[in-house]
C-alpha cells in the first residue's frame, strides 16, 4: 500500500526519492536567472514547423496527445536538439487545483507539458535512462469566458 504521504513516497518507488521531483511550486520573490542559460530556439513552432498527424488517447490518467511533426527545440541550456513528441494536460476536479505545479503557492485549473525527446537517443526508454533525456515545456492554463486566442501558431495537419 502507498505510503500516505509524498514523502515517504521512495520507500516503495525509489526514483521519487531523487532531487529533482515534481511538483515544483515556483517561488518568484526567490528564483534567480541562470546567467549561464541562453534563450530557447523555438523557431519552428513559431515559423517552418508542421504538425502531420495526431494520436489523441486517454492513457488513464490523461489525455495524451501523440505528435508526429518535424517541430524540434534547441538552446536554453539543452544538450544539443529535441524533437516534439507529445503533450499531455494536468487538470483536477475544481480550477483552484489542477496543475501539477504552482507559481507562489497557487495552482492553475490546468497545465500543458509539451514533452519533446533528445535526438541523440533511440526511443523513449533510452531516454528515460538520460536525466537530460527529455525537455518538457509546462505552460499554466487559466479559465476564461473570453474566446481571445492567446497562442497562435502555424500547424498544418494532412
Ligand atoms: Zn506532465
Amino acid at each position: 500500500m502507498l505510503s500516505e504521504s509524498p514523502n515517504f513516497w521512495y520507500k516503495e518507488f525509489p526514483d521519487c526519492g531523487k532531487k529533482r521531483q515534481s511538483p515544483i511550486n515556483i517561488n518568484s520573490n526567490l528564483a534567480e536567472e541562470a546567467g549561464h542559460l541562453r534563450h530557447f530556439d523555438i523557431g519552428d513552432y513559431l515559423e517552418s514547423g508542421t504538425i502531420n498527424n495526431m494520436t489523441v488517447w486517454n492513457n488513464g490518467w490523461t489525455v495524451t496527445v501523440q505528435v508526429e511533426s518535424n517541430i524540434k527545440i534547441k538552446g536554453g541550456g539543452l544538450e544539443g536538439i529535441y524533437s516534439l513528441r507529445h503533450f499531455h494536460l494536468h487538470w483536477g476536479f475544481q480550477n483552484a487545483r489542477g496543475s501539477e505545479h504552482s507559481l507562489n503557492g497557487n495552482s492553475y485549473p490546468m497545465e500543458v507539458h509539451i514533452v519533446h525527446r533528445k535526438n541523440k537517443v533511440k526511443d523513449k526508454y533510452e531516454a528515460l535512462k538520460d536525466p537530460n533525456g527529455f525537455a518538457v515545456f509546462g505552460v499554466f492554463v487559466k479559465t476564461s469566458t473570453s474566446q481571445r486566442y492567446i497562442f497562435h501558431t502555424k500547424f498544418r495537419s494532412m
